[in-house]
């Protein structure tokens, strides 16, 4: 179960995550990109916790997600500024106003924000996007949970395969968002934003469960 507590923490833990590997997401951003992921993501989140301090924020899981997505799309610029804010708001029109998640409400959340980022971004598996890391996660949560696997193993198990197609990527060649431009360059370096996505499904295991 993911009350407003869980996610207030899973927020907090990507945020701090985030932070500690700006240098790292940034870096890959230079090989194959512009050199700002790991400033432009610290910045949102970075953002996304002093809402989360305000006292009038709202203490219900979709309005909690609403906010976070909209001072990501106000706070981070570039691509992954508004895939993001799209991702967390798509999360939040599913979950609604309530007080917490079961397992199947949040796969069907995370669902949704999947599906927000591939209608925004226009990209597709393969293409060396973050899709490449939260195609794999959401799947992978879902089918472990359909299969009856407990919460904790489904999460963790999404995680894993979050941050294999993470792996995945350093093969690929860029087909979306600035990386493209370099085409063939980009095959040997790990995509930026796979990277982050894979932290935020660990971070999802480390405090959901
Ligand atoms: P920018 O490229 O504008 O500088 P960032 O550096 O913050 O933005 O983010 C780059 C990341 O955004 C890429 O590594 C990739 O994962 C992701 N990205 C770019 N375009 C798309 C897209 N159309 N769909 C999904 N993800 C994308
Ligand atoms: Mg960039
Ligand atoms: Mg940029």
């Amino acid at each position: 179960i993911v009350d407003v507590t869980t996610l207030r923490n899973w927020l907090i833990r990507f945020a701090g995550d985030v932070e500690e590997f700006s240098a790292l997401l940034t870096e890959l951003d230079s090989a194959i990109g512009d050199a700002d992921h790991g400033s432009n993501l610290a910045r949102g989140m970075k953002a996304v916790v002093s809402v989360l301090a305000d006292d009038s924020t709202p203490d219900s899981i979709g309005p909690i997600l609403k906010q976070t997505g909209m001072a990501l799309v106000s706070t981070v610029g570039g691509a992954s500024g508004p895939l993001y804010g799209t991702f967390f708001l798509r999360m939040a029109a599913s979950a609604g106003d309530c007080d917490a998640l079961g397992p199947d409400s949040l796969a069907e959340a995370f669902r949704a924000g999947l599906e927000g980022v591939l209608t925004r971004g226009k990209a597709s598996a393969g293409d060396k996007t973050m899709l490449d890391a939260l195609i794999p996660a959401v799947e992978t949560l879902e089918s472990s949970l359909a299969s009856g696997r407990p919460f904790d193993e489904a999460i963790r198990a999404g995680a894993d395969a979050a941050e294999a197609g993470r792996d995945a990527t350093t093969p690929m060649l860029a087909r979306q968002g600035r990386a493209s431009y370099l085409g063939e360059r980009t095959v040997g370096h790990q995509d930026p934003g796979a990277t982050s996505m894979a932290l935020l499904f660990r971070a999802a295991a480390n405090t959901m469960i």
